[in-house]
């Protein structure tokens, strides 16, 4: 484990070598962002956005939280999809699950996390409630927990789709794009589970028709 000293140490070299390699490179980030991407991932240390997707600061606007989950009723979530949507017009928004995810393998046991994390944890409990018969016949326990992560993204974009600032800006401005990825921890490879292009019907009792 690295000391905090050493954090320090690191940011210090690393925006020397930002700046010898390309003298501009702080001058035009601080004046402008427009990233075309929204990441939503998980916040495992393991899957960092820019370095798993080989991009630079200033490419992708990113949200994380325990097992990337898209829960309508988090402000949190909502303020960031909305400057992402609305003020940085982004083409792209993906939810990135990823195998091995502590979170859903926590959430399919019957521990008592305590409260807080019960709550969040119950979203994913929700998801395997609904896939239950598909990954009760998965006997490998991690077999199953890596089709949970697969069916939680595939959930997770569903939930965006059924939320009024996509389906506004879909109608509108016929963006963004929404896909869903499960990356892996032991190949570093990305696997695309599903896209939505703009417009994709959902389930009608989600649709708002006076958008
Ligand atoms: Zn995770």
């Amino acid at each position: 484990m690295l000391p905090i000293e050493q954090l320090l140490e690191n940011n210090v070299a690393w925006a020397q070598a930002r700046v010898k390699e390309d003298p501009d490179f702080f001058n035009r980030l601080a004046n402008l962002q427009t990233p075309q991407f929204l990441w939503i991932g998980c916040s495992d240390s393991r899957v960092p956005a820019n370095q798993i997707t080989d991009t630079q600061p200033g490419e992708i606007f990113v949200h994380r939280n325990i097992a990337n989950l898209v829960i309508h009723t988090d402000v949190n979530l909502g303020a960031v999809l909305d400057y992402a949507v609305n003020h940085l017009k982004v083409k792209h928004i993906i939810v990135c699950g990823h195998y091995g995810c502590g979170g859903v393998k926590a959430a399919m046991t019957q521990t008592d996390y305590k409260p807080i994390l019960n709550k969040w944890l119950r979203n994913i409990k929700d998801v395997y409630r609904i896939y239950r018969e598909e990954l009760d016949a998965i006997e490998d326990m991690e077999k199953r927990a890596d089709r949970l992560v697969e069916l939680n993204v595939k959930e997770q974009v569903t939930n965006l789709a059924k939320m009024s600032t996509i389906q506004k800006a879909w109608k509108e401005e016929r963006r963004p794009h929404l896909h869903g990825w499960a990356y892996g921890l032991k190949n570093g490879y990305i696997n695309p589970i599903l896209d939505l292009e703009p417009g994709t019907g959902i389930d009608p009792i989600y649709e708002y028709d006076d958008l």
